[in-house]
């Protein structure tokens, strides 16, 4: 038992590396073809876990759908206006400390995202020819 579980973790965390910023159902997509056993629900806790571990960022983007990274250092995001897939993004000139935000109208402020937007490469391509 402990052993399928390790094993199934491994096969989502490559699913994670394989894909680019995916989602919880792309990994499904990605994991069953190869292993049909592996459901669905397995792989939404499996990410979850991954998230709540540090081993997994979820990004909670302009998007409804959760994305998640396998890679954990602090880095943003740029969303392709067309297909909605993510980029990683270099961006200079933030402020170090984080921005600061108080709250209004009872709303309890728990953190903030910053998303840049534009357009992925094959949606350039698509758009070209
Ligand atoms: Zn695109
Ligand atoms: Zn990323």
């Amino acid at each position: 038992m402990q052993e399928r579980q390790t094993k199934q973790k491994q096969i989502i965390y490559d699913a994670l590396k394989t894909l680019n910023h995916p989602t919880a159902t792309e990994v499904y997509g990605w994991v069953h073809e190869a292993h049909p056993t592996v459901s669905r629900a397995t792989v939404f806790r499996v990410l979850g876990g991954f998230a709540a571990n540090g081993k997994a960022l979820e990004l909670r983007t302009a998007g409804n759908e959760i994305r998640y990274d396998y890679n954990v250092e602090p880095h943003w995001h740029g969303r392709c206006m067309t297909c909605g897939k993510l980029a990683d993004v270099e961006a200079k000139g933030l402020p170090a400390r984080g921005i600061e935000a108080s709250a209004c109208d009872e709303f309890e402020v728990q953190g903030y995202v910053l998303e840049f937007f534009g357009a992925c490469k094959e949606c350039r391509e698509m758009a070209k020819a």
